[in-house]
């Protein structure tokens, strides 16, 4: 499956440093809804992983974050896109939970859920801790200049390996125009006169560097994700209690 996994402030809908409290306050930026109406149309599974410490805070209730989300999933549907589940951590920052973004524990959920690894899997965000937190669980990270974005940019300390783009829109523009390319060396040979011999070297050629890609990959989050686990590793049990969800139906 091919799953994708998106911040929503800042990336879906504009941030504000007073948050989002209320329907009317969702705003989405220019070009997000339709965006993810074009992943699901390209065979993405979108999923959403926010940190909502106002929840924590006092400042909505569990019924408004739920408005909320049915407005941002109406104008997504309209859009023609779906995101099977939404992700989000309740906690305060003080309050030292697994889900809490830098820490990984949603995107750990996302990947039991769905029973895939999240080795290279797109994790869209505009602050350094959505990029720190999809890093840890193996995603390669996304950098939106929408929202925190230039401000996380200028001070620097990125995570190996992020992606700089403009905004959600131009993500996907790229993962789509990536996904293409990935397909037409292959079928574009299996026309011609020596489509078999085509598609023998297509089939060995192919998986060896995706394979040295992957292995890299793995390595390289092995290595990362060392020692964060060990100041985490004690309250996974926790994790799924901690970390609360909204399936939608
Ligand atoms: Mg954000």
């Amino acid at each position: 499956m091919k799953l994708i996994i998106l911040d929503r402030d800042g990336v879906i809908n504009e941030d504000s440093d007073a948050f989002i409290k209320s329907p009317d306050e969702w705003i989405p930026i220019p070009g997000s809804v339709e965006a993810i109406g074009q992943l699901t149309k390209a065979g993405y599974t979108v999923v959403i992983a926010t940190n909502q410490s106002g929840l924590g805070r006092g400042l909505f209730d569990i019924t408004t974050l739920n408005a909320i989300h049915q407005k941002m999933l109406d104008a997504i549907k309209a859009a023609g896109g779906t995101v099977p589940v939404i992700m989000f951590c309740p906690h305060l920052p003080t309050d030292d939970c697994d889900c809490r973004k830098p820490r990984p524990g949603m995107f750990n959920t996302i990947s039991e859920r769905f029973d895939v690894e999240l080795t290279g899997v797109p994790a869209v965000g505009d602050s350094l801790r959505d990029l720190q937190a999809a890093l840890l669980a193996g995603c390669t990270p996304y950098l939106v200049l929408t929202g925190k974005g230039r401000q996380t940019l200028e001070k620097g300390g990125l995570p190996p390996g992020t992606q700089v783009f403009d905004s959600l829109a131009a993500v996907t523009a790229h993962l789509i125009e990536k996904d293409q390319q990935a397909v037409s060396p292959v079928s574009v040979p299996v026309a011609s006169e020596q489509g078999e011999k085509a598609v023998a070297n297509g089939s060995t050629d192919k998986p060896a560097p995706k394979a040295k890609a992957k292995a890299a990959a793995k390595a390289k989050l092995a290595s990362l994700a060392e020692k964060p686990q060990k100041t985490t590793g004690k309250k996974e049990k926790s994790e799924k209690k901690n970390s609360a969800e909204n399936r939608k139906k």
